[in-house]
């Protein structure tokens, strides 16, 4: 059996005869950027998501860097985040004009550790920018409680969460905003580059409404010193009719994480915490083991295709060299271990039952 870490092609099969029709329909009216259809879009995510604005921008690192952007905080302020996060929500803070602070991750959850970040904080702390990495949302009512104590805002890395639920709130409403990313392989995925932007606070949505195209408030008017980051018309309707599909997705999801915690079976292989299963929406199924390279060869040659998310941490990239000499163990030791199987919609039954037949004899 030859079963492809992802198979974009796959995923989007059921779509195809509606995703045509949207080509034809977008082409024919002749309206390609910040249009009714991005409006529609919008104003499902936002109802989606229970939030008061929605507003597509261009990717999901433009989504964060703009919401940083939006918050004018003083230069140099120092942004708390989780050192084991994709490196865009570092690259955001930067590109924001800002200091990313990093944070060690819990090793249980790998998501940031709320216990860690107290100590981070100082005089310049203004925000903490969490990451529901993998699809499972941090812990909002600790890190919350921190944010308040010490007068900082919170925003969501969300790239990863669409539809991931925490104390019956949904990703994108646990914040003062989120950033959101349609990258193909994610849960939710456009056919190209796209993003958006979740938020309740009235003066923060219509300064980010601004900045994402030029900073201008109306027509030739700028207040801002904005950035060209504006969703197209053909990605916001295929986005649309993907959303009306997410939940059943999500759910899918759910059954295949169920079956693979629950009949997955190798002291070689820690598997992720299934305390939240029904409220995570699983974006990566990630396992951990020491013997990783040695997994990833012989999934491979059983046909299994894998993936690694991520294999070098960000404070050991050579684009932080500044970083190069840090110390960060339990980053260090996910980054060394971590192994993610195929879990996707366009998997069967049979393909799970093989992939966790095929790791129980590894
Ligand atoms: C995908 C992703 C992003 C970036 O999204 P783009 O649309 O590729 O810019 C940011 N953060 C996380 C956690 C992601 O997974």
């Amino acid at each position: 059996m030859q079963i492809p870490f992802l198979n974009l092609k796959a995923i989007n099969k059921p779509f195809e005869l509606e995703i045509k029709e949207v080509f034809d329909e977008v082409l024919e009216k002749g309206w390609y950027i910040l249009g009714e259809k991005g409006r529609a879009f919008e104003e499902a995510f936002a109802q989606f998501c229970n939030v008061k604005y929605c507003l597509g921008v261009a990717n999901g690192l433009d989504a964060l860097t703009i919401i940083l952007k939006a918050c004018a905080f003083p230069l140099e302020a120092e942004i708390l985040v989780a050192s084991n996060t994709y490196i865009a929500t570092i690259l955001a803070i930067k590109h924001a004009g800002y200091v990313p602070v990093l944070v060690e991750p819990s090793l249980e959850t790998y998501l940031i550790d709320s216990a860690n970040i107290e100590q981070k904080i100082t005089s310049k702390t203004s925000a903490i920018l969490v990451t529901h990495l993998y699809g499972k949302c941090c812990d909002m009512q600790a890190i919350n409680l921190i944010a308040k104590k010490h007068h900082l805002r919170v925003f969501e890395d969300a790239a990863q969460a669409h539809g991931a639920k925490y104390k019956e709130k949904l990703a994108g409403n646990l914040s003062d905003g989120a950033g959101f990313s349609f990258y193909p392989s994610k849960n939710l995925g456009a056919l190209g580059d796209a993003g958006a932007i979740t938020t309740n606070d009235d003066a923060l949505a219509e300064k980010i409404m601004a900045l994402r195209n030029y900073g201008s408030s109306k027509k030739y008017v700028f207040d801002y010193q904005g950035i060209n980051s504006r969703l197209d018309e053909i990605q916001a309707a295929i986005l649309s009719l993907k959303l009306r599909k997410l939940e059943e997705d999500n759910h899918y999801r759910r059954k295949i994480a169920s079956l693979y915690l629950n009949n997955i079976k190798n002291d070689k292989i820690i598997l992720p915490p299934n305390d939240t299963l029904e409220d995570d929406v699983w974006h990566l199924f990630v396992i951990r083991t020491t013997q990783r390279d040695d997994f990833v060869k012989y999934m491979l040659s059983k046909g299994i295709g894998t993936d690694i998310h991520y294999p070098i941490p960000p404070h050991q990239q050579k684009a932080f060299t500044e970083w190069n000499r840090v110390s960060l163990p339990i980053s260090e030791k996910i980054h060394k271990e971590v192994v993610s199987i195929p879990l996707n919609i366009s998997l069967t039954e049979n393909e799970i039952t093989y992939i966790i037949e095929t790791i129980n004899i590894f």
